[in-house]
Formats: C-alpha cells, structure tokens, sequence
C-alpha cells in the first residue's frame, strides 16, 4: 500500500507552555515525526514561549533530548533532527505580563497559517487569548488549540467558553481531546458509515449492550494534588469515554464535515438520561506491596476522590432505548487496556442442538495497545464430530492489515496538529459539546457529594471494586477482561 502523505500549508506554530511536559513528551517528538513524514512543510516554524529565560540554542538542546527521548530509535535521523530543531525558536513571555508579546508579534509571518497551541495551565487561557488579541498577533484566519481539563464543571466550562469566545470564533478554537485523535476512533467512523453491514443492525433491536473501558496500570502519584481535585469522572468521563460514546451512538451525520459530525454527537450528549445511584461504582485503590495507595498519592488522607468508575448509562432516543453503555476507566488496574466492546443479540431462533457452545457475536474496537477490530463469530468446530459450534474472532489489527504504513499510525497528537493547520475541527470538540456534557456530569458529580458517597477500595492489579462486577451481574451480563 502506498503510503499518501499530503503536506499542510505552511505555519507558524506558537506552543505557549513549550518547555512543559505535555510538550517535551507529545507535542515536539510529534511536529518532528511529521517534519520527518515529508508533511510539515520545510519553511515552516514552531516558537516555543514560556516565562523561562532561554536561548534559542538552549532550547533547541531540550528538543533535541526530547526527541531523543520519545521518537523510536529507528525514527531518529540526525541530519532530518538538525534540520527540524532549526525551525524552532523560542521567546520568554509571562502569560500574565506585558513582557515578550512585542517580540513575538515580530517573529510572526505574513501569509502563513498562524497557529498558536495553549499547553499551559488552563487558568491562563483567558490571559493569553486577550493578549494575542490586544497585541494584533492573531489575525482572523489564526487558530488556537486549547489543551484539557476544559473546565471541571458547566458554569467554569461556560466561563472558559466566554473568555476564549471575547476574542476568537468558535471556528478558530480547538478544543483537544486526544482520544478523538486515535487511528481506531476516527476508523469506528469509517466502519459504521463506509459499510452496508453494521449499520443496518446498529441499534437497540440487535445490540444487547455496550462496553467501553479505559484501563490505566499507573496510578496517580506524581500529580495526585491536582488529581484529587478532580476524579475519574471530570478527568475521563466527561470527555473522553462521553466522545467515544458519541461516535457509537450518533446517527450518520449527512457529510464528514466538522459541524455536521459535532450536531449530531451532541444530539446524543442531550439524549443521555440522569443517571441513578444504584447505577454507579466509584473506587480508589489500596496500597499494594510496597506501592502507595490513592490516598497517600493523593496528600489528604480524607479524600473521597475516584480512581476508578463504572457507571450504566441509558440514550433515550429511538435508536438506543433499552440498550444500556456500560463505561468504566480506572488507574491502577490490572492492564492498560482500552476498548469498545459491542456486543449483538441471540438470533431470534436456534436451528442448532448445540445450544452450549452459542455465544453473542461481539464487535471489539482495541484502542490501545495494538489498535484494531475483532469481530467475535460463530463457526462449526472443525473435525468430524456433527455440527458443533464454536466462537473464532475474524481480527484485523490494523498494524498487520496494513502493512508497514499500519506500523507507522501517527500518534492522536500529531494527526490533530496536522488537522488544526488544515483548519479541520473534526475531531476537536465544540463548545456547546463540552457545555452539554458539563450539563450531564454534574449533576451526578453533586449527587455523590451531597450524599457523602464514599468510593470502594480496591486492590490494585485488579479489575477495580468488587461492586463494579455486580453492575452488570445483575442484569445478567459480565464485564469482559481486562488485559493487553
Ligand atoms: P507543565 O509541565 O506544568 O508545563 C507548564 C508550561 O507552562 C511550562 O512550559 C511553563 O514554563 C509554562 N508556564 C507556566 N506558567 C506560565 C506563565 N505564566 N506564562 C507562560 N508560560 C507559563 O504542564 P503540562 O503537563 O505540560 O500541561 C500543559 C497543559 O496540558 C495543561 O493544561 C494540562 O492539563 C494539559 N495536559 C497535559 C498532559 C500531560 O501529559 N502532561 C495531558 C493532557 C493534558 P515556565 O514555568 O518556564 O513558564
């Protein structure tokens, strides 16, 4: 298969917050496998600014131990490096002060794509938007891209919605959730509306339930202060599991095109039910051998924050009405695992005696590792032993299928920096997106807290709580496992 790289138009790329991690680990070896992939045009430059006082050559060295660090080895081209990290300037501006805006304002180029990448703290995205303004370095064509948590519930979501919106349109803002940058997540896309064959038994009539799991081994230790202000839920929840949910329960949009997709994810966003007591588990996990538990990762021996949440939520529209989304994601569990599991009904009748060996079909999305879809059907158990039945996945792993360009998927970072210079906010959510699922997270968050919920602990190593299996238990169903 012959790989088509198309490049972008030429930028210039400002990352505000370019000495921090989300930059050295994500953001820089990304721009640098794109550079390497012919698709980052040659004349086009990335500013780096934060308050630190650096040369340019200084931070060229940080670029370059980073790409050291993060870029598999067979990627690292010493001459393409040279020729990358010569792109790469930076400035010392304080996001809060006056100082450094002039300079970068000279820095910037007439006639090219201004982007500017806010990887920073999500407390000065109001200072920089109104400085980017005030000082003429924006124009109307330029592009913001705005890092997450967005907000940690509706009312500062809508604050943050309201500062960004002062000085850029919402067709200027980009708002990241990497997931939606994930080869298989924009792929559950491709396989529901360039195929006849899902889509027509897409629905509550045919699909008994839904599974999506996001499982973590790490726990939270590092940044357990900032974690235990906001919790599975705010973190994971209501915006990376709520758009995974979205892309499988939205209607076909009527073209690929970003508001188009974006209406129809928040029709499903406002069709979800509250969601009741009963129907949620919350956990934190336990010190394990020598390893903490949350709570001393955490520093506050009270904490009453998740590590861990499963939660059954109901769509209320005519496609999905009775077929529950089971979602779950928790740190400290026992692989890092993330999948969409869609798991169809019995056929209405059996012609086959060998009831036992029947299993459902299910639709498995691995989102990581080894990204790809299985979809699990029944055969006849080879040999000569009658018709006896048995269950064989029909895998495609993307990296195998396609070959060496399948081993070579962009990272969801790279491919979303590519869509902002493109000017494709596709895959990034809209405002009125975040807002409605603000609108649907908090009050379940505020029901918890009113009640003094206290989460489960759990082991770590494990599926997460006990009572997290019950969830389904109860309706008859099981979890599926949880392993790499
Ligand atoms: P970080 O490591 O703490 O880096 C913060 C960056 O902002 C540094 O470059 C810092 O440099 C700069 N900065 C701080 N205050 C500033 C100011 N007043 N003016 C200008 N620059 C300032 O944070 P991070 O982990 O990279 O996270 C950045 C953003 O990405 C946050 O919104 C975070 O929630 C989000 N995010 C991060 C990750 C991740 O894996 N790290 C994942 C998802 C989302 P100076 O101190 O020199 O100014």
């Amino acid at each position: 298969m012959v790989s088509r790289v198309i490049p972008v138009d030429t930028f210039d790329l400002v990352i505000f917050g370019g000495t921090g991690d989300l930059a050295r680990r994500k953001i820089l070896p990304g721009l640098y496998r794109r550079f390497l992939g012919g698709q980052m045009p040659q004349d086009s430059r990335i500013i780096a600014a934060a308050r630190s006082d650096m040369s340019d050559d200084e931070f060229r060295a940080q670029v370059r131990a980073a790409i050291e660090e993060f870029v598999a080895a067979d990627k690292r081209d010493a001459a393409v490096i040279d020729e990358f990290v010569a792109r790469i300037s930076y400035v010392a501006i304080d996001a809060t002060g006056e100082n450094g805006w002039a300079q970068l304002k000279d820095t910037m180029r007439d006639g090219v794509i201004r982007a500017f990448y806010f990887s920073v703290a999500p407390s000065l995205f109001g200072a920089i938007a109104e400085r980017l303004s005030d000082h003429g370095i924006a124009d109307p064509q330029s592009r913001i891209v705005v890092e997450k948590p967005f907000g940690r519930d509706l009312a500062s979501a809508k604050a943050l919605n309201a500062v960004l919106a002062q000085h850029f349109a919402e067709e200027q803002i980009y708002r990241i959730d990497h997931y939606l940058g994930k080869e298989t997540v924009q792929n559950l896309m491709a396989v529901r509306f360039a195929n006849i064959l899902f889509e027509p038994l897409w629905k509550a009539q045919y699909i008994d339930h839904v599974q999506i799991t996001v499982a973590e081994t790490v726990g939270v230790d590092g940044r357990g202060a900032y974690y235990d202000t906001s919790g599975a839920m705010r973190d994971m929840v209501q915006n990376h599991l709520m758009q995974l949910l979205c892309l499988i329960a939205m209607e076909p949009p009527y073209h690929f095109d970003p508001n188009a997709v974006r209406d129809e994810k928040l029709k499903v966003i406002r069709a979800l039910d509250p969601v009741a007591p009963e129907d949620i588990v919350r956990g934190q996990y336990l010190k394990g051998g020598d390893q903490d538990g949350y709570v001393a990762h955490s520093g506050n021996p009270h904490s009453r924050t998740e590590s861990y949440i499963a939660l059954k939520v109901h769509i209320s529209n005519w496609r999905w009405k009775g077929t529950p989304f089971y979602l779950r994601t928790g740190k400290r569990l026992r692989a890092r695992a993330s999948e969409i599991a869609i798991t169809f009904k019995e056929p209405p009748h059996s012609i086959f005696d060998d009831a036992e060996g029947w299993r459902e079909n299910v639709l498995v999305i691995r989102l990581q590792p080894n990204e790809g879809m299985n979809l699990m059907v029944m055969i006849k158990e080879p040999g000569p032993g009658g018709m006896r039945l048995t269950q064989v996945p029909l895998d495609m792993s993307f990296a195998e299928a396609l070959g060496e360009e399948g081993e070579d998927i962009p990272d969801a970072y790279e491919r979303l920096i590519m869509d902002v210079i493109r000017g494709n906010q596709t895959l990034f959510m809209r405002g009125d997106e975040v807002e409605a699922a603000w609108a649907w997270a908090d009050p379940i968050i505020e029901g918890w807290e009113r009640r003094g919920d206290r989460p489960r602990g759990y082991e770590p190593g494990t599926s997460g709580p006990e009572d997290a299996l019950m969830l389904l238990h109860r309706d008859g169903r099981r979890w599926r496992e949880i392993r790499e």
